[in-house]
């Protein structure tokens, strides 16, 4: 049984603490959210005062935060984890965020002592709840064996991607595919309806045809055949399509500097920021799928 921090107790983080706590670890949680507060007391996590005391509580500490920006404030701030971690603490941000910053946080933190290690996840709010997510893991060898046994209680499958910031690397690149996938899905669906082809109908050819994937058979963007799936509850996030935005910036970003080519990420990009700028950006990313639905003949922005 390990003490760990907790901070960022979101969609993702909340149900990945709770696992936490089912594998008999004290956790010591934190986020700017009362709610969250309140429900990690109930999922029998100990509610701490401020990220410094969340921070100073554990052996391990982990973050599981929207973006860059917050990871630099709770890492590096004055009351920040760095600041207040016990020494020889492993730290451990789970967030998906850019490669720069996780290398940067990850230098200073190695500064003052402490190994850190990039692990972002795939698996969405239902695998962060069945504990079966996907840890894609930047770091020393030393700091991911230390690491592996406590992500084991909150995934399935733990692969250590290389060093510093290649759990980043491996996640954006995952979520540009995820996004145009789930573009993809939303419209051949949105296709079938038009030409009057049940959803379900659709669903039980292409889950067992060529173009089954994970947005369609894990995440089904319209109600009915996945009943876990956001569809099913008004595309109440899961994973925030503004999230998804940010990331597909994040891999827009990183094909600009290293000069890949990534035309339909881009037209995701693209697809995503109308999405959000129409108010979609709180709702689930597979939310889209109402987006998609829009009267023909309307056409989507472009740059
Ligand atoms: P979320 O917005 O639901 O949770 C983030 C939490 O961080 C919120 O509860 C917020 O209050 C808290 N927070 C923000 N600033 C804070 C601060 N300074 N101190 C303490 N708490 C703070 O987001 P989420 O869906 O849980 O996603 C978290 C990260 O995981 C994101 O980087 C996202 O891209 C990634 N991710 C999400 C999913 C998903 O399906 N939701 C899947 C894979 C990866």
């Amino acid at each position: 049984m390990a003490t760990i921090g907790f901070i960022g107790l979101g969609n993702m983080g909340a149900p990945m603490a709770a696992n936490l706590v089912k594998a008999q670890h004290r956790v010591s949680g934190y986020d700017i959210a009362a709610a969250a507060m309140t429900a990690l007391s109930e999922n029998g996590g100990h509610a701490a005062a401020s990220i410094a005391a969340a921070a100073a509580a554990g052996d391990i500490v982990v973050t599981m935060l929207p973006a860059g920006p917050q990871v630099r404030a709770v890492y590096l701030g004055p009351d920040g984890i760095l600041a207040h971690a016990k020494p020889g603490a492993l730290l451990i941000d789970c967030s998906t965020i850019d490669v720069e910053t996780a290398r940067t946080v990850a230098a200073e933190a190695a500064a003052r002592g402490f190994a850190m290690i990039d692990a972002p996840v795939s698996g969405g709010t239902i695998g962060a709840a069945a504990g079966t997510l996907t840890f894609m893991v930047g770091g020393e060898a030393p700091a991911f064996a230390r690491a592996e046994p406590l992500l084991q209680a909150m995934g399935k499958t733990i692969v250590h991607a290389g060093p510093s910031g290649a759990g980043q690397t491996a996640k954006i690149c995952n979520n540009m595919i995820l996004a145009a996938s789930m573009i993809a899905v939303c419209e051949g669906f949105a296709l079938a309806e038009k030409l009057g082809l049940p959803a379900q109908t659709l669903f039980n050819i292409c889950s067992t045809s060529t173009s089954q994937c994970w947005a369609m058979t894990g995440y089904c963007p319209v109600p009915g055949p996945v009943p876990a799936a956001p569809s099913n509850r008004g595309y109440a996030a899961g994973f925030t399509a503004a999230n998804m935005l940010k990331d597909l910036r994040l891999s827009q970003q990183a094909a600009g500097a290293s000069g890949a080519a990534t035309p339909l990420g881009a037209a995701a990009a693209n697809l995503y920021q109308l999405y959000v700028d129409a108010g979609g950006g709180p709702f689930d990313f597979s939310g889209i799928m109402q987006f998609l639905r829009r009267p023909s003949g309307e056409a989507p922005r472009s740059g």
